[in-house]
């Protein structure tokens, strides 16, 4: 089971560079991830139960995937050492459970502790969370064709989805579960986040040199959804997760606007200017 793969990985790769050349260096980064990916995960024989993670199973992948792909960034490897400890040690502590985690209960570790809360632990969780999910489940969901009264909360595995994309019809969006893959349709003209309806506390931006992404923001959660708009481009699914990762600058712009991920996910190393938020 490839590291991403819902869409054409192919097709999504080379359409992002021409969008976002500034990506190069790090789609090499991302080359070297799937590869060191699919090795660790046809090396592993066990089946993985999709709703309760083996912790040894994910701190390994952790620790073997990442160092493999960071192979000659020190300070990197040296992070991904730091994580895997961290864990450990919160993980000891809870001895009954120590066994497994339900993916639920790794984010909410994650949002519990502040030394977690990076950009580059959220790229290591969410991709081998969505991973490891994609190995141990061939299930697929019915499409859902009213708006999910859910908002952002993915109706397949329960976890806050952080992007989506446009729909044909004016106005509509579809927001993709970067975890399970799953693709619902959200509620028109209201902030997925909160429920908020009042059309002056919404608003969106976009930024020239970065096409196809656009921040829309809510002014009464203070949270930010990313979305992109692939109605010019036919003749392949997007894999989102690779535009959501050459797109990261338009998350730096929406936390140094003020706004902070409605997914609870830290994808910018920007510092947070909560002050500056329009209200
Ligand atoms: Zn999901
Ligand atoms: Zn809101």
């Amino acid at each position: 089971m490839a590291a991403f793969s819902a869409g054409n990985l192919e097709a999504s790769k080379k359409h992002c560079l021409k969008w976002y050349p500034n990506f190069k260096p790090s789609m090499d980064v991302v080359e070297k991830y799937c590869k060191a990916a699919g090795d660790f995960m046809n090396d592993r024989k066990e089946t993985i139960h999709k709703d309760r993670l083996p912790m040894d199973l994910f701190l390994e992948y952790l620790e073997i995937v990442f160092k493999k792909t960071f192979k000659n960034d020190k300070s990197a490897t040296n992070e991904i050492g730091r994580v895997v400890d961290v864990l450990q040690d919160h993980w000891k502590k809870d001895r009954e459970t120590v066994g497994t985690r339900s993916p639920k209960e790794i984010l909410s570790l994650i949002n519990s502790d502040p030394s977690l809360q990076t950009d580059f632990v959220t790229l290591m969780i969410t991709l081998s969370l969505a991973h490891i999910h994609r190995s141990a489940s061939q299930e697929k969901a019915d499409p859902i064709q009213n708006p999910s009264e859910d908002g952002a909360i993915c109706p397949v595995c329960g976890i806050k989805a952080h992007f989506g994309m446009l729909r044909e019809e004016e106005g509509y969006r579809d927001l993709e579960c970067w975890h399970c893959g799953h693709i619902w349709m959200i509620q028109r003209l209201q902030c997925p986040y909160c429920g908020e309806k009042e059309q002056h506390k919404m608003g969106f931006f976009e930024a020239e040199e970065i096409p196809g992404c656009r921040i829309n923001f809510c002014k009464n959660c203070n949270g930010y959804v990313k979305i992109f708009d692939f109605r010019e481009v036919e003749g392949f699914k997007p894999v989102l997760m690779l535009y959501h990762l050459a797109t990261l600058i338009m998350d730096d712009l929406a936390v140094k606007e003020g706004f902070q991920p409605g997914s609870e996910l830290s994808w910018s190393s920007a510092p947070e200017h909560k002050e500056s938020a329009c209200h």
